[in-house]
C-alpha cells in the first residue's frame, strides 16, 4: 500500500475551461501524464460538487460536462493514458463521504478560507447549503477514493488538500492504516497560482465571467486582450505605469518564454527590459497587449484546432467517459472495501466475526 504513485484532480462542470485552469492544473497535467513517472493518473468532472451551487440549475451542469471533456481532449489529456470520468458516477463516494463527516467538525470547516470566500461571492449568507458547506468532505473522499498520492491544482485548493490530509490521519489513527495521504502540487510559476480575471479581479473564475477561454475564436481572445484591465493611472504612453497587478503583465509572466521576444517583439532582449521600460514611461498598453496577443493565439491555436477535431464525434467522448467511469469505479469500490472492513461493518465477509459472535451466545 502506499507505493504506487497516484495523479488525481478534477473541475467543477459549470463552464468551459479558461486559461487559468489551463495554467492552474490543465497544462501541468497532460505533462504528468506523459511523463512516465506515475502508475495511474484520474481526471475527473465534479458534477456532482458543480450541483452543491448550481441545484437549480442541473441543465448547465448536463451542458458543461462535455464541454469539460472536449476541453480535456484538445489540451492533450489521453483516455489511453488517464481515467477520465464523471463524479456523480461512482456511488461509492457518496458513502466515503458519509464516513468521513464523522471525521471533521463543523467549525473546521467554517475555518475554510476558500469556502468562505465562495460563500461570499454566492451571497449564500445564512443560506449555505449543507452539500455547499461540506464540498471540502466530499473532495477528499473524490481524492482517497483512487488512494492519490498527487494533486495538481491552483493555490485555492490548498485548504481542501489539507483538509482531505487531516481525514487520511483522523481515520488512519482511528481504525488502523487505511487511506494514502495527499500531497498537492502546484504551478511552480508564482503568477500561475491564481491566475486574475481579465477584469483585474484577483481570481479568473467562470463564475466571475471574466475569462478567456480555452475555446475561444482568435477574434474573441484579441477582443479580450484589448479590452484587458491594466495600470488605470497609466493614461499617457509617456506616464510611468505600474506592473504589479497589472493583468497583462501577469499574464506576460504566466505565458511569455524568451523565444516570443524574437518572433513577435526583437526591440525587447526580454520581460525585464519590457516591464522597465514601461515602469519608465513611455511604453504604450496597446503595444504590450499585442504582443500578449500573438503569444496567447500561438499557445491556444492548437488547442482550438484539436477541439474542434474532437467535437466531430460527440457519441465517441461520451463513450470514452463511460468506460472511465468503469475503471473508475471499480478503483473506488476497492478502497470502500478496505474502508468498510477498517471500520468493522463488514459484517458478511467476516466468518471470525460471525464464529466469535455464534461461541458468546452459546455461552463458550
Ligand atoms: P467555479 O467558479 O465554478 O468554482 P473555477 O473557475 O473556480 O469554477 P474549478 O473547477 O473550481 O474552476 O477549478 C478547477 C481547477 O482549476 C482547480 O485546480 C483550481 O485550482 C484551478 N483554477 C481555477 N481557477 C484558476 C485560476 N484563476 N488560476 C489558477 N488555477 C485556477
Ligand atoms: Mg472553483
Amino acid at each position: 500500500m502506499g507505493k504506487e504513485k497516484i495523479i488525481l484532480t478534477g473541475d467543477r462542470p459549470t463552464g468551459r475551461l479558461h486559461i487559468g485552469h489551463y495554467v492552474g492544473s490543465l497544462r501541468r497535467r497532460v505533462e504528468l501524464q506523459n511523463s512516465g513517472l506515475f502508475d495511474k493518473t484520474f481526471i475527473f468532472i465534479a458534477d456532482a460538487q458543480a450541483l452543491t451551487d448550481n441545484m437549480d440549475n442541473p441543465e448547465k451542469v448536463r451542458q458543461n460536462v462535455i464541454e469539460v471533456a472536449l476541453d480535456y481532449l484538445a489540451c492533450g489529456l489521453d483516455p489511453t493514458k488517464s481515467t477520465i470520468f464523471i463524479q456523480s458516477q461512482i456511488p461509492e463516494l457518496c458513502e466515503l463521504s458519509f464516513y468521513y463527516m464523522n471525521l471533521v467538525t463543523v467549525s473546521r470547516l467554517q475555518r475554510n478560507p476558500t469556502v468562505k470566500t465562495e460563500i461570499q461571492m454566492r451571497n449564500f449568507e445564512t443560506s449555505i447549503p449543507v452539500g455547499f458547506f461540506t464540498y471540502p468532505i466530499s473532495q477528499a473522499a473524490d481524492i482517497t477514493a483512487f488512494k492519490a498520492t498527487t494533486v495538481p491544482v491552483g493555490e485555492d485548493q490548498e485548504p481542501m488538500i489539507e483538509q482531505a490530509r487531516e481525514i487520511v490521519r483522523r481515520f488512519n489513527h482511528i481504525y488502523g492504516e487505511t487511506l494514502v495521504e495527499p500531497e498537492i502540487l502546484l504551478p511552480d510559476n508564482a503568477a500561475c497560482l491564481r491566475l486574475p480575471g481579465t477584469d483585474g479581479k484577483a481570481k479568473m473564475s467562470k463564475s466571475l465571467g471574466n475569462c478567456i477561454y480555452l475555446s475561444d475564436t482568435a477574434d474573441e481572445v484579441t477582443k479580450k486582450i484589448k479590452s484587458m484591465y491594466t495600470d488605470p493611472n497609466h493614461l499617457r504612453v509617456d506616464d510611468p505605469g505600474q506592473i504589479e497587478g497589472n493583468t497583462v503583465f501577469t499574464y506576460l509572466d504566466a505565458f511569455c518564454r524568451p523565444e516570443h521576444f524574437e518572433r513577435y517583439l526583437p526591440d525587447y532582449p526580454n520581460l525585464a527590459e519590457l516591464k522597465a521600460h514601461y515602469q519608465r514611461g513611455g511604453l504604450g498598453d496597446m503595444k504590450v497587449k499585442k504582443f500578449l496577443t500573438a503569444i496567447m493565439q500561438e499557445e491556444l491555436e492548437p488547442i482550438r484546432n484539436r477541439r474542434k477535431e474532437f467535437e466531430k464525434d460527440i457519441p465517441a467522448i461520451y463513450e470514452m467517459l463511460k468506460k472511465g467511469c468503469d475503471v473508475a469505479r471499480a478503483q473506488a469500490a476497492n478502497t470502500l472495501d478496505e474502508v468498510r472492513r477498517a471500520m468493522k461493518i463488514n459484517y458478511f465477509d467476516d466468518a471470525e466475526l460471525i464464529a466469535e459472535q455464534s461461541k458468546k451466545f452459546k455461552g463458550e
